[in-house]
């Protein structure tokens, strides 16, 4: 053997310009949120326009008007949002701060595969329903959260599951995510959707829009910010 043996040279990977600051949108980026307006978002529920709130660059939960997914549909994916929990928030456990990404989903309300976004800053409740959960599939590795009022990020990499053409589960659903640069899920495996009741069980599906949760807490509502996705090619 010579060391030449040993050399991939194709196929060339492709040449992605990074932002001009991390966590600015990559140059092959779909930008979800730029601070502007909701054009890539609909409500869940009917697919009208999201009438979620938009000021001085923010995204607001509107709590009435449920929760609102994108327009398009993506299969695998790597994941950039922001989110902030308002300073002063009040409430316990989960009635602080709650909302939620759903990586995939998969019909009106709840239905999909959610991680956690939660206030779990000095804020007890259930490990696999606090920030940075599968939630309850599995607890994040580590409690990375700023306090409430500061920016939290998550970087996320969805790997959809396959399903055959009679649905049975091919492969699960994979996820791995870092929260503000700490690695909070390493490549876990889910069960199925993520559900609130009982056991969880997949559903087949291909490609699904991203949605993000106005959950029915009383706290004031959270924020988003800079929101972005890469498509990848199915492994
Ligand atoms: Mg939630």
């Amino acid at each position: 053997m010579k060391p030449e043996n040993t050399e991939q040279w194709t196929p060339v990977p492709p040449v992605v310009t990074p932002g001009a600051r991390d966590a600015a949108p990559p140059s092959d980026a779909i930008v979800l949120f730029d601070g502007k307006g909701l054009d890539q978002w609909v409500s869940a529920k009917d697919g009208s326009p999201a009438k979620w709130n938009v000021a001085g660059g923010l995204l607001t939960v509107e709590k009435k008007a449920g929760n609102i997914e994108t327009r398009r549909r993506f299969r695998n994916y790597q994941l950039h949002l922001e989110w902030r929990v308002p300073k002063g928030v009040t409430g316990a456990g989960q009635g602080r701060g709650n909302s939620g990404v759903f990586l995939a989903s998969t019909g009106p309300g709840d239905a999909g595969y959610e991680l956690q976004i939660l206030d779990s800053y000095k804020n007890a409740t259930y490990v696999n329903g606090q920030a940075g959960a599968l939630y309850k599939q599995h607890p994040p590795l580590a409690n990375a959260m700023r306090p409430p009022g500061e920016w939290q990020t998550y970087d996320v990499v969805w790997t959809a599951p396959v399903f055959a053409a009679d649905g049975a589960l091919t492969s699960p659903a994979r996820v791995t995510a870092f929260q503000n640069g700490v690695l909070i899920q390493n490549d876990a495996v889910l069960s199925g959707e993520t559900l609130y009741i009982g056991k969880p069980f997949y559903r087949p599906f291909k490609d699904a829009p991203i949605k993000l949760q106005a959950h029915g807490d009383p706290s004031a509502p959270i924020s988003f910010r800079n929101i972005w996705v890469r498509e990848l090619a199915s492994p």
